[in-house]
């Protein structure tokens, strides 16, 4: 949409350069026209919307580690720690 208003103004611009009889509207009527072509030339699309939400994919429950238990203190230690974080001895 933003394009199309740019593309117009400098539709405008043009058209008052052309008909206009004072030096001082046609420069300003020739910087506008310049100035909204190159907007509505160089303005990027917007985002594309996005996909359906039968696309996601589903987030999963839980996070799977594997888990041992801490030999002194006893409780659940992740499987690749070597110190318990609860009790700070080795595991
Ligand atoms: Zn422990």
């Amino acid at each position: 949409m933003l394009r199309q208003t740019f593309f117009l103004a400098s539709f405008l611009g043009a058209l008052n350069l052309y008909y206009a009889e004072d030096i001082v509207i046609q420069i300003l009527s020739g910087v506008l026209l310049l100035f909204s072509l190159g907007i509505s030339v160089i303005w990027p699309e917007p985002l594309p919307p996005p996909p359906p939400t039968n696309l996601w994919s589903e987030a999963p429950e839980k996070k799977e580690r594997e888990m041992k238990t801490c030999s002194h203190c006893g409780k659940e230690v992740d499987a690749k720690w070597s110190m318990c974080p609860y009790c700070s001895k080795k595991v």
